[in-house]
């Protein structure tokens, strides 16, 4: 695909960039953000002239809605740099669409490709040099939406802003994942919210999951909350299972989030030779594989890590570990991907989008 790049914009540049200021080998996720960022606002009914401004604290009524009732919505993304130094998306237009589609669910704006994909090419071309390349760097691109309408009446907000903020990162490791499998909280619920890239998701998990951490294990694997026997994800991300020499994910649902990271693996998976099945894996059926040995690996699958291995997962009172395999899944199917998208591999499937 061929992203437009936006011609009205407006640009108010840095006169000095932070970038000499930064430790690129020593990032932690999330906390260094690049010397730009887009806003545009959404007033009267239409989108204003998007801007490109120095990332900064910006002012708001706190009688905007987005801090009363939630509506705010985002996305995760990520460039990558090749070996000439060009940069590239990966599946941007997946991220778009899934943008509106949950702007749609909280009844919001839905934000024009050119403002969405065209402001983000037109950001990162200003940002460049923020793109590292090599051992898992990549720049981590974080759209999002909030209400900015004040009155604390609960209706939607009239007024939009959309923004986008950028942050280099390095690979990610998070260290041994160990789980707990929900048996009494949900991250979403049919009819609910969980579908899209709301930001009440993410703070619905956080008591939960702060429980578990308590006990020792970093993530939670949801299962579907009428019945809590189906697994569904492992925090943030999708989740796979491979029992025997056969992966398995859930369908994505009005609970699941379609992540663009699982449904690359599926494809990889099969282009790989690997058995994969698109279906709902049942707590007992883990338990028993687990006991029987014949459950050899769970992952979780997402923008920010890609693919997260877990070591062993707890269910009610008993907690099980996972074996050891030689040819993981999980670490084979990871390389092939991160390969494509840091284009030190031909990118048969058509992912990668230059900037
Ligand atoms: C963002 C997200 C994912 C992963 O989606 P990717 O497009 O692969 O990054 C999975 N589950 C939930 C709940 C998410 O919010």
């Amino acid at each position: 695909m061929e992203i437009k790049t936006l011609e009205d914009i407006k640009l108010n540049l840095t006169e000095r960039s932070k970038i000499n200021d930064i430790d690129f080998e020593n990032l932690s996720f999330g906390n260094v953000f690049t010397d730009h960022m887009l806003v545009c606002d959404f007033v009267n009914g239409q989108w204003k002239q998007p801007e490109i401004m120095p990332y900064a604290p910006f002012t708001i009524e706190p009688s905007a809605r987005v801090f009363h009732y939630g509506q705010a919505i985002f996305e995760g993304m990520k460039a990558y740099k090749d070996e000439a130094g060009d940069v590239w998306l990966f599946r941007p237009e997946q991220n778009f669409a899934r943008f509106n589609k949950s702007a749609v669910r909280l009844a919001m704006p839905e934000v024009p490709e050119e403002v969405f994909l065209g402001g983000l090419k037109k950001l990162i071309q200003i940002d460049k040099e923020w793109v590292k390349r090599g051992d898992g760097k990549s720049l981590y691109i974080r759209p999002f939406m909030i209400a900015t309408s004040s009155g604390v009446i609960a209706s939607p907000s009239n007024n939009y802003r959309f923004m986008i903020i950028l942050s280099p990162a390095k690979s990610y490791y998070s260290g041994e994942v160990k789980v707990v499998i929900a048996d009494h909280f949900s991250r979403a619920a049919n009819g609910g919210i969980g579908a899209a890239k709301a930001a009440g998701n993410y703070s619905a998990q956080f008591y939960p999951t702060k429980l578990a951490n308590e006990k020792g294990f970093q993530q939670i694997i949801w299962t579907d909350d009428a019945t809590h026997t189906k697994l569904e994800e492992a925090g943030t991300m999708n989740v796979f299972f491979r029992i025997n020499d056969t992966l398995y994910t859930a369908p994505t649902s009005e609970r699941i989030l379609d992540g663009v990271t699982r449904k690359s693996l599926i494809e990889l998976a099969k282009k790989e030779n690997i058995n994969v099945e698109v279906r709902s894996v049942l707590v007992d059926e883990l338990v028993a594989a687990a006991k029987d040995g014949s459950l050899k690996e769970i992952f979780g699958a997402g923008t920010a890590a890609v693919v997260n291995p877990i070591a062993g997962f707890a269910y009610k009172d008993e907690y099980f570990e996972l074996p050891k395999v030689e040819k993981s899944y999980a670490l084979y199917l990871k390389e092939k991907l991160t390969n494509i998208q840091n284009k030190v591999a031909d990118d048969t499937f058509n992912w990668t989008v230059k900037i």
